[in-house]
């Protein structure tokens, strides 16, 4: 059965591409009934932190990523990683390397000044015992070393690049995979822990950014030294910015929180992120659950090319699932968001007004943070009119409307907009006045604007704040 994972690092929050990689896994493990499981790959003490563990889980979970197995931890299992090196070591696939800091340093700089790419010349690969033991001697503590036979090439039938190759003589040299430490076996890294895990935990595909290609070369051969077999690799399209460099804190919004903050729902976010390299079999089709994608997950439908983030797609896919929630539900969605901007209502005794609010608005909305904004009107006692609204205000007949209007509500304890609609005739009938001039002069008062959603429903809920005669008083 598909077992696949998703590894990250809980050296930072939760980012765009980490939850697209997650996605992608997600989507194939339900698509063949496998399943999806969750590695977190803490080994680098330094910069791991439990915060961003926690932010990496909480994230999944808002997005609907549930997985099956886990959260395992690599900096629990370092004696199994510790296992495959004394393996590696006994069957001479790796070797303690004492070559110093000072050392590398000299042989960089020659490399550089032989214009060669900078590489580790393997120079303590075939130590005698008595060297090692001089070095011992002289209290160096050595890193493990994996063997890289320079004239091997490394080959894999990629599932979204098809045959992807690589010379070992391009990786580097022998490759570190354990760091100096007091542990005699040192502290295992990155690409050795990955192997170990993948295998241990019997991963039939690997599924990971682009960035990582170089890795997998590395960890096939890892694979091949260790005598299992290799799992299948899908290397994912990295996510671009405007100018198609690899997505960065620096374009801003990464961390998947920043998203909900700014009121992208989660089904619309996994949605757009299902989008970013793969295109359903139908491609008109744009908008599905999960679930739905799951169905027809392949990865002969994964783009090889980076894949552009686009802003104004994402904006109308999240308008699009706004649109059809049902107005309950928007509602405790807005909530928090009317909270935050310290308006000042009660969810239970207002929640029919609020539901009005938010029927209103839902219609124009493309993301719930959008909501402070544009109900600002209906919360606050006081408005700011814009130029226009003002010109509008001095229109002759507007105070003229005003009164009139002010003198029909006298007589309704309520307006709906029925009564809205009738109260606009009359008046305009009575005074002898325009209609687009009062519903004009109307709108500049009651919102300070002159374009806006429904006015008659704008009213009606502004009425029941009594924020209607307060502006028309004013006005
Ligand atoms: N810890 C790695 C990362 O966050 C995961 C690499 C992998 O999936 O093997 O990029």
């Amino acid at each position: 059965t598909v077992r696949v994972r998703i590894a990250p690092s809980p050296t930072g929050n939760l980012h765009i591409g980490t939850a697209r990689t997650a996605v992608f896994n997600w989507l194939f493990a339900r698509h063949h009934g496998g399943k999806f499981i969750l590695r977190i790959e803490d080994t680098d003490e330094m910069r791991s932190r439990p915060e961003y563990t926690q932010n990496i889980l909480d994230g999944l979970s808002w997005l609907g990523l549930n997985w099956d197995e886990g959260p395992l931890f690599q900096s629990k299992r370092l004696d199994l990683y510790r296992q495959a090196i004394q393996t590696l070591l006994d069957k001479g696939f790796a070797y303690r390397c004492y070559t110093s800091e000072g050392e590398l340093e000299e042989m960089r700089e020659a490399q550089k000044a032989r214009k060669e790419a900078p590489r580790y010349d393997n120079r303590h690969r075939n130590l005698t015992p008595e060297q090692q033991t001089a070095y011992e001697a002289e209290g160096r503590r050595p890193v493990i070393r994996f063997k890289i036979d320079d004239d091997r090439e490394i080959a894999w039938n990629d599932l979204v690049r098809g045959r992807v190759s690589w010379k070992a003589s391009d990786l580097g040299g022998d490759m570190v995979i354990a760091r100096a430490s007091d542990n005699p076996i040192g502290q295992p890294l990155y690409n050795l822990a990955v192997v170990v895990d993948d295998i241990d935990m019997q991963i039939t595909h690997v599924i990971r950014g682009e960035d990582h290609i170089a890795n997998t070369a590395k960890q096939i051969l890892l694979y091949e030294a260790l005598g299992t077999t290799v799992p299948e690799f899908a290397h994912t399209p990295l996510i671009l910015n405007q100018t198609g460099q690899k997505l960065s804190k620096r374009d801003g919004v990464t961390s998947i929180f920043d998203f909900k903050k700014m009121g992208y729902t989660a089904p619309a976010l996994v949605n757009y992120m299902t989008l970013l390299g793969w295109t359903a079999p139908d491609s008109t089709k744009e908008i599905f659950t999960l679930e739905e994608a799951a169905k027809e997950f392949s990865f002969e439908r994964v783009n090889k090319a980076g894949a552009k983030f686009d802003w104004d797609k994402l904006n109308w896919l999240n308008s699009q699932y706004l649109h059809k929630m049902p107005v309950d539900e928007l509602l405790e969605q807005l909530i928090p968001y009317w909270q935050e901007a310290g308006y000042e209502f009660d969810p239970v005794s207002d929640r029919p007004w609020l539901e009005q609010l938010t029927s209103l608005l839902a219609a124009s909305l493309v993301r719930l943070q959008d909501a402070v904004e544009m109900s600002r009107i209906f919360f606050s006692q006081t408005v700011a009119y814009s130029e226009e609204a003002l010109t509008q205000l001095q229109q002759e007949g507007s105070d003229t409307a005003f009164s009139g209007i002010l003198n029909a509500l006298e007589n309704h304890q309520s307006l709906s907009v029925e009564v809205a609609q009738d109260i606009i005739k009359q008046v305009t009938k009575e005074k002898n006045l325009k209609k687009g001039l009062v519903m004009r002069s109307l709108r500049a008062a009651l919102t300070g604007e002159l374009h806006g959603p429904d006015l008659m429903e704008s009213w009606a809920i502004l009425n029941q704040r009594g924020l209607d005669k307060l502006r028309l008083n004013q006005a």
